[in-house]
């Protein structure tokens, strides 16, 4: 067993039911749901968007490998994404993304996984629900806890 944890965005339609409709997808297709952080409203990151995001990062106890892992939060972004386009939302910005930001203390650097999740250092719409749960935990690759690399985004 190895503990992941997630981060959770969506900027369309029902925010905060695309969120929850991940989480139980993740419960029932990924792992044991640990903690979840509230969700946080957040300004669109790195393009112009009307449309601003709900964030939230979670933690699971979970049997999969990283890899399956991704399998598996890619099927529920499918689905999810899927589901609205058949209701006939639009389909511009997001309205689920689920990153892998850390796996245990592994760090993977493979074709289309990258653990811990790039730029998480960077952004506060991962960080300030992250250290909500996991304040303490190291990033394997910083050497810093969460809490400390988002202090350092404060300046
Ligand atoms: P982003 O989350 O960077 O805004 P996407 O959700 O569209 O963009 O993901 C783009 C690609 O990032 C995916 O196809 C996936 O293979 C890759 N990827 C690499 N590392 C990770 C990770 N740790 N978690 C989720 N996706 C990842
Ligand atoms: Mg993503």
């Amino acid at each position: 067993m190895a503990i992941a944890y997630l981060g959770l965005g969506s900027n369309l339609g029902r925010r905060e039911d695309f969120l929850r409709q991940a989480i139980e997808a993740l419960e029932q297709t990924a792992g044991r749901l640990l903690k979840c952080s509230s969700f946080i409203e957040t300004a669109p990151w790195g393009y112009a968007s009307d449309h601003p995001y709900l964030n939230a990062a979670l933690s699971l106890e979970t049997a999969l490998t990283p890899q399956q892992l991704l399998k598996a939060t890619q099927q529920i972004e499918r689905r999810l994404g899927r589901t609205l386009k058949t209701t006939g939302g639009h389909y511009h910005d997001r309205v689920i993304d689920i990153d892998i930001l850390y796996y245990d203390d592994l760090v993977v650097s493979e074709p289309g996984l990258t653990i811990p999740h790039p730029r998480l250092h960077q952004r506060r719409f991962v960080l300030e629900p992250l250290c909500e749960i996991a304040p303490r935990v190291i990033d394997p690759q910083r050497h810093l806890t969460v809490a400390e690399m988002l202090s350092r985004l404060d300046g």
